[in-house]
């Protein structure tokens, strides 16, 4: 099975170092992405069948990095079927868990955490919501995990830690050796900061980031509650750890963190996430929202926000996905201006601070969205021809 996506004003490459592809069409064999470049090249080659996007922009399918799913596609922090589905008609073909921490009854020692992210791992093995990715079953790190228990998550298919701060300690010195575990096995850490969250949470301040040494610093503007901007200075000046902003969080902490973050140069350590479902809400929009604020109030360029959200979290991770690139899992967005929106296309509409519409979503070659039941329609729907 193969499909010619074609008639891009722009194909967004997903990493910083090279964020706008040359060429209006990409050919996908397979479910991977096998060429890129122009019509006049590209589709000489056979496809079984033709997408027209109309001068729509292609970007690779988004990733959000914070999310808390209990299993599959519900979740009773706000009683809802099919949030991560919802996620995916909002441009998200990735979600990662930063934890399960809405998993009711939720036992905070190493046997009740551990069998938590164990349940959730092997449940988000074969699980595809909807057609989107779920990495669930992050381990929420309690004192006295210890390395066999690690043997043991590490089997059930854990690759993730939660965030830290969530379970009954921030006392340095007694998590710190469930860390180093996590660490040694190539597991991403993120650290929450911020005032407390859900109940039985604790308040995180920056001085934990320089003791632990995590890879992420989750919602540096809060979850929902910011720290001081001084204290937030101190961590991106005195580290070189990853920081995520969310939407769920302070959103004047958002834009003055961003804004710090764009004027330094320092873009390839931002991070957007939702932080959802939380009290906050569901939020399928969430990421596409985020990306509008760092573009609309804090000046970032709108191609650098998508890289952001896609291929530098990805590398981040250590995820095969994100990016626009041969050999890779064709994961891709169609983004057009939502209809009655401004500008000539949907980098504009970032710019100008509106969603723009989601008109297809393709994951490993299938489309699985068409259009987005949760954003305004696009301006110009795809065409597509010969059943794909
Ligand atoms: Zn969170």
């Amino acid at each position: 099975m193969s499909t010619l996506i074609t008639g891009a004003s722009a194909i967004v490459g997903g990493r910083l170092a090279q964020p706008v592809l040359a060429g209006d069409s990409i050919l996908v064999k397979g479910g991977k992405i096998d060429r890129i470049g122009f019509a006049a090249d590209v589709a000489r080659e056979p496809h079984d069948s033709t997408i027209d996007v109309a001068n729509a922009v292609i970007i690779p399918g988004l990733i959000d990095p914070h999310t808390h799913p209990v299993l599959g596609d519900f979740t009773p922090r706000q009683n809802t079927l099919g949030w991560v589905t919802a996620h995916l008609n909002g441009g998200v073909t990735t979600l990662i868990s930063a934890g399960e921490t809405h998993w009711p009854g939720r036992r905070r020692t190493p046997i009740g955490a551990k069998s938590i992210a164990m349940a959730a791992a092997q449940s988000s093995l074969d699980l595809r919501p909807g057609g989107a990715k779920l990495h669930g079953g992050a381990i929420l790190i309690e004192p006295g995990l210890s390395s066999a228990d690690f043997d043991d998550m590490e089997r059930a298919g854990v690759r993730l830690v939660g965030e830290i701060g969530l379970g009954t300690s921030i006392d340095a010195d007694r998590i710190r050796g469930p860390i180093e575990e996590a660490r040694a096995r190539g597991w991403t850490i993120p650290l929450h900061v911020g005032g407390a969250s859900v109940p039985g949470s604790h308040v995180v301040s920056g001085d934990l980031v320089v003791e632990l040494n995590p890879d992420v610093v989750s919602h540096a503007n809060g979850g929902p509650t910011a720290r001081p901007f001084a204290e937030i200075l101190r961590v991106i000046e005195g580290t070189t750890v990853a920081i995520e902003v969310v939407q769920a969080g302070n959103t004047r902490a958002l834009v003055r963190i961003v804004e710090h973050l764009n004027r330094e140069g320092l873009l390839s350590r931002l991070q957007f996430g939702t932080d959802s479902p939380s009290g906050t809400g569901v939020m399928p929009l969430g990421i596409l929202r985020t990306i509008a604020y760092a573009t609309a109030f804090a000046g970032v360029d709108p191609v650098a926000a998508l890289c952001c959200a896609s291929g530098e979290v990805a590398a981040r991770y250590r995820l095969d996905a994100g990016v626009i690139e041969a050999g890779r899992p064709a994961d891709l967005v169609v983004l057009d201006v939502p209809l009655g929106g401004q500008g000539g296309t949907a980098l504009d509409s970032f710019v100008n601070g509106d969603i723009p519409s989601v008109a297809l979503v393709m994951v490993d070659g299938e489309v699985v969205v068409q259009p987005s039941r949760v954003t305004p329609p696009p301006r110009h729907p795809p065409i597509v021809s010969g059943g794909c």
